[in-house]
């Protein structure tokens, strides 16, 4: 039998953890310094938050959502997580977090499920960090989630990046250029595709950001959301620009967001390192979620970024070593082995990191295992150093090597 792992998931070897690893302390950090707080949710949800607060008339909840039944006697159906956003807000209306604290930071970051075509930068399991800052309705709040995802980017070293900006309105501006649309794109319906021809009627929007080149062409000439904004969305879309300066990003009429929530700033960051699916992280603004989702009248604003995109734009700069460890415990004879593994163990309750080769090879070999591990230090112990006490402690960049006691040698090793 030939198994292999599904298609569209990744394994994460240990070769390609220390990127991760970069990527992750990079995220602790910002959030951090950015006063985010962290939130962990499921990895699955009932399905109707999905539809509910995702969208019907969306790629996700139309063909990409894995769901599945829960089994039990309530015939609820659940589904992997497509998203996080959904779950947060959820778990935020669940436990009343707003009304400790009314207006909430969060950040996240773990596996999303969906169900499309796999390609390069595309998994049907990726990885996705975000934050969600709930329960202000200011434009600043806009920019400094704009400001935490670039960062984030700048800390892990990705400097080519590009930022796209919109505003798609709120429910009062938006009907009115939703008509507009139509009847500018009516005309050429039929030269598009027919995901767009079915979206004409469903979420006329959703034709801004097809990907089809001849459609988009077309959307193109299509007239943009600025000069229809009311005068609140205008405002503080003139706000979020304005709190960006010094920041380059580029307006872009053809930007919507592929979920339904999104109301006024919606952003997108994209890397020319990438290829097709170029976007590193995209997010925006929802007045109206948490209380769609049961929750009181909060505004939010957040992004989500996808991890995998992130190290693929990184794997462009330098590569960080493996961290070194502190020393490798190297037995002369075999009947050493015992007091080596005694000191590998003693010498690591001290909260240092070591190794010893298990195989009884000749010392020579456990030399060379000792710089593949990347030990700074080796810690050689032979029939006399076991008498005495000691152990000879060898420099494995300098070559300088001395005898000391067990504790000093524990000393010298935390402290060089
Ligand atoms: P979205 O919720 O679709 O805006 O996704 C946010 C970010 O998650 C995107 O900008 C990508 O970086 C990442 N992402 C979304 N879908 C996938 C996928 N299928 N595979 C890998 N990354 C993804």
């Amino acid at each position: 039998m030939n198994l292999s792992a599904p298609r569209g998931t990744q394994d994460i070897l240990p070769q390609d953890i220390h990127n991760w690893r970069r990527l992750e302390d990079a995220l602790r950090k910002v959030f951090g310094r950015f006063g985010y707080e962290e939130i962990r949710i499921p990895v699955f949800e009932d399905v109707r938050l999905f539809n509910r607060a995702v969208g019907e008339v969306t790629d996700i909840v139309e063909k990409e959502m894995y769901t599945f039944a829960s089994g039990g006697e309530d015939g609820d159906t659940f589904a992997l997580r497509p998203e996080l956003t959904a779950g947060v807000v959820r778990a935020l209306v669940e436990h009343n977090l707003l009304n400790n604290n009314p207006f909430m930071k969060l950040w996240y970051a773990g596996p999303a499920f969906r169900k499309e075509r796999p390609q390069k930068g595309r998994y049907r399991q990726f990885h996705q960090f975000g934050v969600e800052a709930i329960g202000s309705m200011d434009p600043y709040v806009d920019a400094e989630t704009v400001l935490t995802l670039t960062t984030i980017l700048k800390e892990v070293g990705v400097t080519q990046y590009e930022i796209h900006m919109n505003s798609i309105g709120c429910p009062n501006c938006r009907p009115a250029y939703r008509e507009a649309l139509k009847q500018a794109a009516a005309a050429t319906l039929k030269e598009r595709c027919g995901n767009c021809q079915r979206r004409f009627d469903r979420n006329i929007l959703r034709l801004l950001d097809c990907k089809v080149e001849h459609d988009r062409e077309l959307s193109k000439q299509l007239p943009g959301m600025f000069e229809m904004l009311c005068a609140d969305c205008k405002a503080h879309f003139e706000k979020v620009q304005s709190a960006l300066a010094g920041v380059p990003f580029t307006l872009d009429k053809l930007l919507v967001r592929g979920l339904d929530y999104y109301t006024k700033t919606v952003y997108e960051v994209t890397s020319p390192l990438l290829g097709s699916q170029d976007a590193l992280g995209a997010g925006g603004r929802y007045d109206n979620l948490v209380a769609e989702l049961g929750g009181p009248k909060a505004s939010g604003v957040g992004f989500a970024a996808g991890f995998e995109r992130v190290l693929i734009a990184m794997s462009h700069g330098e590569a960080p070593k493996p961290p070194a460890m502190d020393f490798f415990v190297i037995y002369v004879e075999d009947k050493n082995k015992g007091d080596a593994f005694r000191i590998l163990n003693q010498f690591r309750q001290a909260g240092l990191s070591g190794a010893m080769d298990f195989e009884s090879r000749r010392m020579k070999a456990q030399f060379r295992e000792a710089v593949r591990a990347n030990a700074r230090f080796a810690v050689i112990l032979g029939e006399d150093e076991v008498k005495k006490g000691v152990v000879k402690l060898k420099n494995l960049t300098t070559t300088e090597e001395k005898e000391v006691a067990l504790d000093e040698a524990v000393r010298r090793l935390a402290s060089s």
